[in-house]
């Protein structure tokens, strides 16, 4: 067995492998071969594996991972797509012009940001904020399915098409994603799709588009 793929297999199985001082970090452990994300982890659990995951090759140029933030116990869980820089620098998602702009929608259908709980698809940034690659998605998207295990919301918002085609699975355009509801699986939460901040940012003339979208979600979250 090669040395490169004895230490995966190490890692995979969380045994510590022996690091002089100052070299390099560990390499990524193929998602294959990286900790399973038990169904059954609790939040200190969730926590400690995404601050330790090395599952794609992004944990090479993170900063800090991006947990998520907010009310444990939300009605609403809000999906993004990846940290960006100012996210990668602070440990925290949505806090750049684009958080400002997804806290002030919250405000209008009168949710504060604490009240909600707010995760991104990606956990650690993209280098230059690309998309996020099949495999990353793919190595990740087991920890937000267990945050929306664990927070067990009413709805869940989607904003944007990267972070919308990740959880549903799909490759449709945003235009066929919005205004109508998404489930994964019979059991899951509603999960209603409107647009990136960052885009609305861009493209201020489908504010009012994106109002009808939280108008929507919020009537999906009340019917129960
Ligand atoms: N865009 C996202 O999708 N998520 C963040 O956390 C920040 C910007």
């Amino acid at each position: 067995m090669s040395s490169v793929r004895r230490k995966a297999y190490l890692e995979a199985m969380q045994i510590d492998t022996w690091r002089r001082r100052g070299s390099p970090s560990p390499s990524p452990v193929p998602a294959q071969l990286a900790p399973a994300v038990a169904q059954s982890a609790d939040w200190a659990e969730l926590e400690r594996l995404v601050a330790g995951c090395r599952r794609c090759a992004l944990c090479e140029t993170r900063r800090h991972t991006v947990f998520g933030v907010g009310d444990r116990r939300a009605s609403w869980f809000v999906v993004g797509e990846a940290p960006g820089a100012a996210e990668d620098r602070q440990g925290e998602p949505f806090v750049g012009r684009a958080g400002q702009l997804l806290n002030a929608m919250l405000r209008a259908i009168g949710l504060g940001r604490d009240q909600v709980f707010i995760a991104n698809v990606l956990k650690c940034r993209p280098p230059n904020n690309r998309d996020p690659l099949a495999h990353e998605a793919a190595a990740c998207l087991p920890y937000l399915e267990q945050q929306l295990a664990l927070v067990e919301p009413r709805l869940v918002l989607v904003v944007g098409r990267i972070a919308a085609q990740n959880l549903l699975a799909t490759d449709a355009p945003l235009a066929r994603l919005r205004g109508r509801v998404h489930r994964r699986g019979d059991a899951g939460p509603p999960i209603v799709v409107t647009y990136h901040p960052a885009y609305l940012l861009r493209t201020p003339s489908d504010k009012r588009k994106a109002w009808e979208d939280l108008k929507f979600a919020r009537e999906v979250a009340e019917r129960g």
